[in-house]
């Protein structure tokens, strides 16, 4: 990919722009392609005609060098990887900490219970001595 030029314009390829691909195999930008099939449906580089079906709008390139994926394709990119693990890490302990939680809650509903039924049984208590 790299070095290779759109015959329309003449400028390079990069990640900024859509390349458009055709039946015969020529690969042009996709904004310098669209408005000369509008005059003629031929390839620009060989001439071979061509039908609006035969025509790729748009290809993908995955870029393993980190320099070109600003634009194009975060997926591929390092940096937002990295993020994305670090995101997946906090989530998991996230995670922990919310189990953590609903265990410590569920006690302290237990311990809860626990003192109604003391408090329950110490007025009882009162009761029952000042009747008794
Ligand atoms: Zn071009
Ligand atoms: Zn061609």
């Amino acid at each position: 990919m790299r070095g290779a030029i759109c015959t329309i314009c003449t400028e390079l390829f990069d990640s900024s722009r859509d390349v458009s691909a055709l039946r015969c195999g020529h690969i042009f930008h996709g904004d310098c392609l669209s408005p000369w099939l509008n005059q003629s449906m031929t390839c620009p580089q060989c001439r071979q005609k061509i039908t609006k079906a035969a025509i790729i709008q748009k290809l993908f390139f995955s870029r393993p060098d980190a320099d070109d994926s600003i634009a194009g394709e975060p997926s591929t990119s390092p940096e937002l990887a990295r993020i994305y693990s670090k995101l997946e890490e906090t989530q998991n302990k996230l995670c922990l900490r919310d189990r953590e939680v609903s265990k410590l809650s569920a006690e302290v509903s237990a311990i809860d219970d626990r003192a109604k039924q003391l408090t329950e049984s110490y007025r009882l208590h009162i009761v029952l001595t000042c009747i008794f």
